[in-house]
């Protein structure tokens, strides 16, 4: 490695600041990777501590209205059984993971108005009285919404931005915009909540310099949690013989992510772990502390399917959550108990 490389990496770990064209240069050297994930597990140790926070994760609806070309709920596949957990069902998905231990839920479902806004109330505010923070990862809704959701007991939402660069958006996204995503962060944000984005990568056409970009927009949001993966090609849609993106690049968005931004709380994603059989602990090893254990029951884990290859769809939340246990433990780490806010270093 060049002591260029180096210095690059010394002034992440140590200014946590980086200019894009020096990102880029990161990226663009495979050699790098290691010093770049150590460096970032370093940070992760100062910041953050050993912790691990466990997200329990209840994909409540498959139903959605947007299109999006890589993802396998778009409202034009046909090939997929959609399905609407009743709220009851959601609270008792929460109330029995909650009993194992979760401290935090994360709900996540397709987008349009699938449930009521009463219902989504309901659901927060039943699931609040556990005790736990709660996450969610409904989309794009209007502000009276984003305030609803929020004074029923949600604590943080996550939107990723999935690529910054507005020409790639408007095409995998049709009938969506762009602006109305940046607003969408801004309104999360602006109303207290945690606010999560992230990216994808390796979609058709995306650039590094694209990729350094949604790094610098992570940091310029004020994001509080960010979630990077790679993008992994579903039959289903009209991206499926496209290559998808790389596990060692996804890597190293997520390593310089945790150097630009030390503080916040990164997942090692479900998607990292689809790619290699040990993503999740690499990626804790990498600058994550995050992870997300599916606690979503019975046949709807196999038909939430985003991409294929997804881990894990024939586990129980109760064997989910001892493998993961165990594997973090593997690795000196400890699993908090805690709801794991952000602890922000000023
Ligand atoms: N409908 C909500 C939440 C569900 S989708 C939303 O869009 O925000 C959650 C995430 O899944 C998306 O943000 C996207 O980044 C990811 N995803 C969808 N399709 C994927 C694919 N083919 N490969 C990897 N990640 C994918
Ligand atoms: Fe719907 Fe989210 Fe998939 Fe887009 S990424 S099609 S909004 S579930």
């Amino acid at each position: 490695m060049t002591s260029a490389l180096k210095e690059i990496i010394n002034k992440a770990e140590n200014t946590h600041e980086l200019t894009k064209d020096e990102i880029v240069e990161l990226f663009a050297n495979d050699e790098i990777t290691q010093e770049l994930c150590k460096a970032a597990d370093r940070v992760r140790e100062k910041y953050v501590g050993n912790e691990v926070h466990l997200r329990g994760l209840i994909e409540f609806s498959n139903i959605c209205i947007k299109n999006c070309f890589y993802c396998g709920l778009r409202r034009d596949n046909k090939n997929i059984k959609r399905y609407r957990l009743e709220p009851e069902v959601i609270i008792d998905f929460a109330t029995k993971a909650s009993s194992y231990g979760y401290k935090t839920f994360v709900l996540q479902s397709g987008e349009g108005n699938i449930y009521s806004l009463e219902e989504m109330l309901y659901i927060i505010s039943e699931i609040k009285k556990l005790d736990v923070a709660i996450t969610l990862s409904v989309g794009e809704k209007t502000e009276e919404e984003y305030i609803a959701y929020k004074e029923a007991g949600a604590d943080r939402f996550l939107l990723r931005i999935e690529t910054t660069d507005k020409e790639l958006y408007q095409k995998l996204h049709p009938g969506m915009s762009h602006e109305n995503r940046i607003n969408c962060l801004k309104t999360i944000k602006k109303h207290g909540y945690e606010t999560g984005t992230g990216c994808l990568i390796g979609l058709p056409n995306q650039t590094l310099e694209s990729l350094a970009d949604d790094i610098l927009f992570f940091k310029e949001i004020g994001a509080d949690m960010v979630g990077v993966g790679p993008f992994i090609p579903n039959e289903d849609t009209p991206l499926s013989f496209e290559t998808g993106g790389s596990f060692e690049l996804a890597l190293k968005v997520m390593a310089i992510t945790r150097l630009l931004l030390p503080d916040i709380n990164i997942p090692a994603t479900t998607a990292m772990e689809t790619l290699n059989s040990q993503g999740r602990l690499i990626a804790l090893q990498s600058g994550a502390n995050v992870v997300m254990p599916n606690v979503t029951e019975g046949e709807y884990r196999d038909l939430y399917k985003l991409y294929p290859g997804k881990i894990c769809i024939n586990d129980t939340p109760a064997h989910c959550r001892s493998c993961i246990t165990g594997k973090i433990q593997s690795i000196g780490r400890t699993v908090s108990k805690e709801c794991g806010f952000r602890k922000q270093v000023r």
